[in-house]
């Protein structure tokens, strides 16, 4: 019985064979990442795109169209079709349905070699297609009450691109299928060795037991160029990297880190950023809903609005108040701006981890509440990044090359920790709070206490770490 290939399938082959054939043929050793909150996320919005687009054939009455129609070949390809529709010439059109507001032709998703790969299952399978269009979302849709699926939805003829590159996607699924039937193939080394971290798999441990940790893979920003040199030389250790190899103040102080065994501190550098603050600090942190179909009125596709605010309040002689809101329902944040306007005094820096993306909610609450809109200009321009103290004023190796505050917190304050917390990141509070809304009252009172608690300690987390900078300086 020859090897099952679907769309996904194909798609993990092009991006690197010998991950897939370790899923299909050797399961047990395939170091399977766990269907993480993101990805069931991505899932469940698939579905909810999905369901405008039969919204949108149900109107249109005299369309005969079929949803997640089968085709499979003798040889192992497997492909359920979004939507089939029969011409009226008695051709066949072939729907492949995204979540995205784009067709993306990038290396990572190109949705044209999704679209031909289900093309050329079905024709292999017997089923002529004459037409291939790809369903993805208006970005610029604005909801306004029921949602109008033929204003969210759009649909692109990419018939032409997918024919240009048939005979090529053809070729490579014929590779695909007798790579995938093969007993064993080349384990040594990764081709992703010459990439940086994001682009390594879960299997790159597996594959390169020889890359330690800290690894070159741990340098910020290292240049294509300079990966692939390092890698040629048989250089993976961070401390392998000769004394006078030409690397970035960044990366300097990263392996400076790294080779002392403990932190770069730039005292002068950090001295500056504390001088800069002016009492009482208000640490701050919100957290966002966003959705591929929009949630509420005025809102677009994934167009993130704020849900919740944790805010510590420091006082100059060391008084340290909390205060958080969280919306209980799906409306816009009308209320929670209302009260962080009571929270925040119109003197004093407002702190952040990651400030930009802060900043991006107050620059689009003031689009969708102009009466509040001096109010948030002026926080932004009150703000600070804690993070960039992180990048260059104090590194440690421990950061694994990082400055994210989930990799920060447990060096300089390991008393503080966010393991044991029902949330434990942004993308299971915007999952949590989506269950809360839709929950009955003691399950969603459950889920409410579990995202204040999270986002309270990531204000919190941030007041230890300005006060260990303080201690610090001395
Ligand atoms: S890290 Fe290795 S196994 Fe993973 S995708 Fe890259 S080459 Fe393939």
């Amino acid at each position: 019985m020859p090897m099952k290939l679907t769309k996904t399938d194909f798609i993990q082959y092009l991006n690197c064979p010998k991950s897939l054939w370790l899923l299909k043929n050797a399961p047990d050793e395939y170091p399977h990442g766990e269907f993480s909150v993101f990805l069931q996320k991505l899932t469940r919005e698939g579905y909810e795109v999905e369901r405008y687009v039969r919204l949108f054939f149900d109107k249109a009455e005299s369309r005969a169209v079929d949803f997640q129609r089968v085709f499979e070949t003798e040889d192992g390809l497997f492909a359920r079709a979004d939507a089939i529709e029969a011409l009226g010439g008695g051709g066949t059109a072939l729907f492949e349905i995204k979540s995205s507001t784009r067709v993306k032709t990038d290396a990572a998703h190109n949705h044209i070699k999704d679209a031909c790969f289900q093309v050329i299952c079905a024709e292999r399978a017997g089923q002529t297609i004459d037409v291939v269009s790809l369903v993805h979302l208006n970005g610029n849709y604005e909801r306004a009450g029921e949602i109008i699926p033929e204003e969210l939805l759009v649909f692109e003829d990419v018939t032409d691109q997918v024919r240009e590159i048939e005979a090529e996607t053809a070729e490579e699924v014929n590779k695909a299928l007798a790579f995938l039937g093969e007993t064993a193939f080349d384990r040594s080394g990764c081709s992703c060795l010459h990439k940086s971290r994001a682009n390594h798999c879960d299997s790159f441990a597996l594959f390169n037991p020889d890359v330690p940790t800290p690894s070159i893979y741990s340098l910020p920003r290292l240049s294509q160029v300079r990966r692939t040199e390092l890698v040629a030389n048989g250089i993976f250790d961070l401390l392998a990297i000769p004394e006078d190899y030409p690397l970035t103040d960044k990366q300097m102080v990263v392996l400076g880190a790294a080779r002392s065994g403990a932190p770069i501190v730039n005292l002068e550098g950090i001295k500056e950023f504390l001088e800069g603050l002016s009492f009482p600090l208000y640490f701050l942190d919100y957290e966002t809903y966003s959705s591929a179909v929009p949630l509420l009125d005025r809102t677009s596709p994934h167009k993130h609005f704020p849900v919740q605010y944790s805010l510590h309040v420091l006082q100059e002689d060391g008084t340290l108040r909390h205060h958080d809101y969280l919306e209980r329902e799906a409306r816009l944040p009308h209320l929670l701006l209302a009260q962080l306007r009571a929270d925040i005094g119109d003197e004093g820096t407002v702190v952040s981890w990651h400030a930009s993306f802060e900043k991006t909610q107050n620059k689009e609450m003031a689009r969708l509440f102009p009466d509040h809109a001096d109010f948030l200009a002026d926080l932004n321009e009150r703000m600070a990044d804690l993070e960039k103290v992180f990048m260059v004023d104090y590194v440690d190796a421990r950061f694994d090359g990082s400055t994210s505050i989930k990799k920060v917190l447990p060096v300089i304050c390991p008393e503080l920790s966010y393991k044991g917390l029902d949330v434990q990141d942004g993308a299971s509070a915007m999952d949590a709070w989506q269950k809360m809304v839709a929950a009955e009252s003691e399950e969603s009172d459950q889920i409410a206490s579990a995202l204040l608690g999270y986002c309270e300690l990531d204000t919190f987390a941030m007041v230890e770490i300005y006060r260990f900078l303080v201690r610090l300086v001395g």
